[in-house]
């Protein structure tokens, strides 16, 4: 990878949305290689060896999901998906997939930039993520298992430092309620996101100055939860 200029496989089949995103990231330093369709795609991520990969739900070709599940099979690389509002089923089954993360169209530039750099900070880190993560007031020590705001501990249970960790090891990036639940629970539990909702709002009594309008803890409405980053 090149560190200065990442790659990025645009795989999208409207014109009109390749030509904003070449030049809108291309001003922000990425460098932007395209495909119109799946099949294209899936062929230049092997010839090309493109850093991230920005996937269009709507292809002429292929559907998303066999897309994302496709380039899963064939690498980790990051994946952020693209998708029309008419598409919110298929989101949750893409991110369920292997994507990474999503945008909902119409989107701005600025905020597709900030999502890749996530995807792009989580590369970089590599695995396993560092120890101590730390955003805005929050502080969080994954090896001795401690959460401070300001400094100041705060007492949590496993539960609540299960979700956190896993919204930390994805910070910036959502996490869907399928995955959460998942690890957290099992798999024979992905259809009770009432459990998230209760410690998830838990969670927001202990770390959010106002858990009406949380800082930290967002809610992605019918998809998941994702951790802001704040700059520090
Ligand atoms: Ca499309």
């Amino acid at each position: 990878m090149n560190p200065s200029k990442p790659v990025i496989l645009l795989i999208e089949d409207d014109q009109q949305t390749r030509r904003f995103l070449k030049t809108s990231l291309g001003h922000k330093g990425w460098r932007i290689i395209e495909a119109g369709d799946g099949k294209t795609g899936l062929s230049m991520l092997k010839n090309d060896k493109p850093d991230l990969v920005v996937l269009d739900l709507g292809l002429p070709d292929m559907d998303g999901i066999s897309v994302t599940k496709r380039l899963r099979q064939l690498s980790d690389i990051p994946v952020l998906i693209l998708s029309a509002r008419s598409q919110e089923q298929n989101k949750i089954m893409a991110l369920d997939a292997g994507a990474d993360d999503y945008l909902t169209k119409p989107f701005g530039a600025g905020e597709l930039n900030s999502r890749l750099q996530a995807l792009l900070r989580r590369i970089n880190r590599g695995y396993p993520v560092s120890e101590l993560f730390q955003t805005g007031q929050l502080k969080v020590d994954l090896a001795a298992r401690k959460v401070f705001i300001n400094n100041q501990e705060v007492n949590i249970t496993p539960i609540e430092f299960r979700l956190l960790s896993i919204l930390v090891r994805q910070a910036g990036l959502v996490a869907t309620h399928r995955q959460m639940l998942t690890e957290v629970w099992g798999a024979e539990h992905i259809n009770d996101q009432h459990y998230l909702r209760i410690y998830m709002g838990q969670l927001r009594h202990k770390l959010e100055i106002n858990p009406a309008r949380p800082r930290y803890l967002l809610t992605e409405i019918g998809v998941g939860y994702r951790l802001a980053v704040h700059e520090a």
